[in-house]
């Protein structure tokens, strides 16, 4: 990112700065452009630094619009706009409505119900809906979790109604009592240094079928680099499959042990219970087919913090001690990041006004 790009959007912190800032539609594209393209434009279809602007030309049927530009790879000569590829591709909605959507929703502390960001926005419910979920699509972070890295299990919402007729599940039988709940893993990255102004690590929660060796591999597998540190309690998934990372540590919980000098997850059930705070509180239910999307901007958040300092605060049983003070990134510059990804991370609207997500991974640039 450009030095003047980055004091333009540190300057913006207040509501008053962020209107002021995302007033015009001229000023909110070049913005756009310079965040999605900070080396230059780049031809989303096959890579190429050059391109001539359309903007003005005449096409036969009148002045082509502001912000096309043209391939000048002669086997490619695709056209296209900075939102071309993107999850904003095709969008009706001006620039100026889509950055006040992202500051509203990244300047909020759990995030936005689709029903405050279109009454905020003056906009549908069913376009803020899936306004929500582009700018979430982009909140996802593609990189493998190093260094050391926390897990932790926990379950969301609530069981499913009662049917007549089909018993509760679990009623009836021996044993432990079965859930319906939906089985969440959590993989915090503990940050690397406590001085100023350092980064937050990344934090990552999965929806998993169940709390099986076999989908807690599938997620690590996704998720984590196997040169990792991991940290978890004593559950058998972990426990299984801690010998493919560099290292694994584990705390007894049922042992009521939780930490043993360096050794806990006190980071990864911070953020577990971050996640069940915003689910209950902001989203109140969340499809399991769109789970990962409100996962994305929960972690992203969590990840957008920088070490302010330390101080001694007293914990409930009167024990002092060292804890760190975050402070968050301003939210105009967590928009550069997130349009940074932007190219290749397209969504299709279905017929059903539903959203079906093509994501191909942002290859250029
Ligand atoms: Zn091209």
């Amino acid at each position: 990112m450009s030095e003047t790009l980055s004091l333009v959007l540190e300057s913006i912190r207040t509501l008053d700065d962020m209107v002021l800032a995302f007033q015009s539609e001229d000023k909110c594209s070049q913005l756009v452009e310079s965040m999605v393209w900070p080396k230059g434009r780049i031809c989303p279809a096959c890579g190429y630094k050059h391109s001539i602007s359309l903007a003005d030309q005449d096409s036969g049927r009148g002045r082509l619009r502001p912000g096309l530009y043209q391939c000048s790879n002669s086997h490619c000569r695709f056209q296209f706009t900075v939102t071309t590829r993107t999850p904003l591709h095709a969008t009706k909605l001006p620039l100026q409505i889509w950055l006040k959507a992202m500051w509203l929703i990244l300047q909020s502390d759990k995030g936005l119900s689709s029903v405050r960001l279109a009454e905020a926005l003056g906009v549908s419910q069913p376009t803020a809906w899936r306004m929500g979920h582009a700018i979430r699509l982009l909140t996802a972070q593609e990189h493998l979790l190093d260094g050391t890295v926390e897990t932790d299990h926990f379950y969301l919402g609530g069981n499913p109604p009662k049917k007549r007729n089909v018993p509760p599940p679990g009623r009836g039988r021996k044993g432990k009592k079965k859930t319906a709940k939906t089985p969440i893993l959590s993989m915090v990255q503990r940050p690397q240094s406590t001085e100023v102004g350092s980064p937050a690590g990344h934090a990552r929660a999965s929806v998993v079928a169940d709390l099986s060796a076999v989908e807690a591999s599938r997620v690590f597998g996704q998720e984590l680099d196997l040169q990792a540190n991991l940290m978890s309690d004593d559950w058998t998934a972990f426990a299984a499959l801690g010998h493919n990372f560099s290292d694994h540590q584990t705390v007894n919980h049922s042992k009521d042990e939780y930490v043993r000098g360096a050794v806990h997850i006190n980071s990864s059930e911070g953020f577990s219970s971050r996640v069940r705070r915003t689910v209950s509180g902001v989203f109140h239910h969340i499809s399991t087919a769109h789970a990962d999307l409100y996962m994305h901007e929960i972690g992203f958040r969590w990840s957008q913090r920088v070490v302010k300092g330390q101080a001694v605060r007293q914990s409930r049983n009167g024990k002092k001690k060292l804890r760190t003070i975050w402070s968050r990134v301003p939210p105009a510059l967590q928009i550069a990041k997130l349009l940074r990804n932007a190219v290749g991370r397209q969504m299709r609207r279905t017929q059903q006004g539903g959203i079906s997500v093509r994501s191909e991974i942002a290859v250029f640039g």
